[in-house]
């Protein structure tokens, strides 16, 4: 495609724009889960109408846009209340739950390059269920991460085996406040106490339930500490695009003090153009997801998160209890927040959340790990909140429709001929071939997705790793029309 000769007149602009979204998940009925935190349309009016007043306004310089320097002052010191830092806490706002994430890094490897110029091939630490975005800051900083394994029953860190991973290089560790797979808190205190023995970063992922956990907390829940009131955390993520119920690209990183925060920062001054000073990844930025952050808060208040809590809160008893009448299925360890894995032993799930699919809801397949089984997950939302009873229902009768299929799963000789491939012989030719083998049409996107699941499912990571990415490089390209010469 290419640009048209001559501009189309607004409607049709629009009209296209809608159409478009037809074949969407459908997330303003509430049975979608994880890609959408919807806390109702007065909400979303609220952020709508503060990130179009600041849409222009341009993050880059602050000196220029002073209310983005105000906001952003705001806003991170609501962080730093709402986690109790104390007032040498400082942080930055972000673009989302990643940035925040690879920033705390960038600052751990930055800090050591300063201060412990001995270490030359920098590690970070971190539990098999932190998020993959610290396997992202890992590739993009050049950190080598070091894995241990959780407990196979609670799904938390395993401090014993958190020691073990520790060595000279180590700068980094991470704990998740709780992790999005399984919805558990690691032991921070305890994690505390090994950062500061071993005199390292201990960064807290509080991106998806950092703001929510001192709501479930004050509503009676049994949460550990896990902020700033623990010995030995040095930096922690928080993301307000999710159960802030912020427009997306918001997220904050906090850090202990500001000498810490420093090796955040990135100045350029060797180039013939404008003074480059940066606090964040990006440069340009627009002031949108910033003033629709202020706003939401402001807006919802305590009263109104309070509220919000009690009801995911009560959904996800309601949740918990009621999957214990599905025969087939059981959750994963024991979430403490709103985000619960669930398994079977019985039926296969991937053919059971493309069943669930053809009924409207969209429950997100979690792969298998070395000996953490694969799933699938939710995160309840009040949009999802009066959707349970129907869930459970569906789910319950979706297992009795795929439990004939059987468990799947490829043969074994199938699957030792896969894992033979090494990740550099992979190439779209030969992605090819296997996707037809699984049934699959190419490289289109496929209606069911259980195979492309199975598939992935028995790779080793690195593999499936290649797999995913030779699949997207084939995925984005336009299959419209071409540009006529
Ligand atoms: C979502 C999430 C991230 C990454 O956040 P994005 O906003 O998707 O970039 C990091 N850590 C945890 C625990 C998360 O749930």
């Amino acid at each position: 495609m290419k640009i048209p000769d001559k501009g189309l007149d607004k409607d049709t602009v629009f009209e296209k724009l809608e159409r478009f979204r037809d074949d969407d998940a459908n997330w303003r009925e509430g049975k979608t889960f994880g890609y959408v935190f919807d806390a109702g349309e007065e909400v979303n009016e609220v952020g709508k109408k503060a990130f179009t007043m600041y849409l222009s306004e341009n993050g880059l310089d602050p000196t220029v846009y002073t209310s983005l320097l105000k906001l952003e002052n705001e806003v991170v010191d609501m962080a730093r209340a709402h986690l109790n830092g104390d007032e040498n806490v400082v942080g930055s706002f972000t673009s989302g739950g990643t940035e925040s994430c690879m920033l705390a890094l960038k600052a751990a490897r930055d800090y050591a390059r300063e201060k412990k110029p001995g270490i030359k091939e920098p590690e970070m630490v971190l539990p098999a269920t932190a998020h993959a975005a610290f396997h992202k800051g890992a590739h993009y900083f050049s950190v080598k991460p070091v894995v241990a394994p959780v407990d196979p029953k609670t799904f938390k860190a395993d401090v014993d085996e958190l020691r073990k991973a520790v060595t000279s290089n180590t700068i980094f560790m991470v704990g998740s406040a709780p992790s999005y797979a399984h919805g558990v808190v690691d032991p921070i205190t305890e994690m505390g106490r090994l950062a500061l023995e071993k005199d390292i970063f201990l960064h807290v992922d509080g991106c998806i339930g950092g703001f929510l956990l001192p709501y479930f907390k004050r509503l009676g829940a049994e949460v550990a500490d896990f902020d700033f009131r623990v010995p030995g955390v040095t930096s922690m993520s928080m993301d307000w695009h999710k159960y802030a119920y912020c427009p997306k690209g918001s997220s904050v990183v906090l850090y202990k003090n500001k000498e810490l925060r420093q090796y955040q920062l990135f100045a350029c001054s060797g180039w013939t153009g404008y003074t480059v000073i940066n606090n964040t990844i990006q440069s340009s930025k627009s002031g949108g997801p910033l003033a629709a952050t202020w706003a939401v808060l402001n807006y919802l208040g305590e009263d109104g998160y309070l509220k919000i809590a009690k009801g995911i809160m009560e959904a996800t008893k309601k949740f918990t209890e009621g999957i214990k009448q599905v025969e087939d299925l059981y959750i994963m360890g024991e979430p403490e927040m709103s985000l619960i894995a669930v398994t079977s032993d019985t039926v296969n799930i991937f053919h059971l959340i493309d069943e669930m699919k053809t009924r409207g809801w969209y429950i997100q397949p979690q792969l298998a790990l070395d000996d953490y089984k694969h799933n699938f997950h939710i995160s309840i939302n009040p949009s999802n909140v009066q959707w349970m009873e129907a869930l459970l229902k569906d789910l319950d009768e979706c297992c009795k429709v795929v439990k004939p299929l059987g468990l799947g799963g490829l043969p074994q000789d199938a699957i030792d001929n896969l894992s033979a491939i090494k990740p550099e012989e992979m190439d779209a030719t030969m992605l090819n071939n296997l996707l037809s083998m699984a049934g699959m049409d190419g490289f289109d996107l496929p209606e069911k997705m259980a195979p492309i699941n199975e598939l992935l499912n028995i790779l080793p990571p690195k593999l499936a790793d290649k797999v995913l990415i030779i699949f997207f490089n084939e995925l984005y390209q336009s299959k419209g029309e071409t540009a006529k010469a």
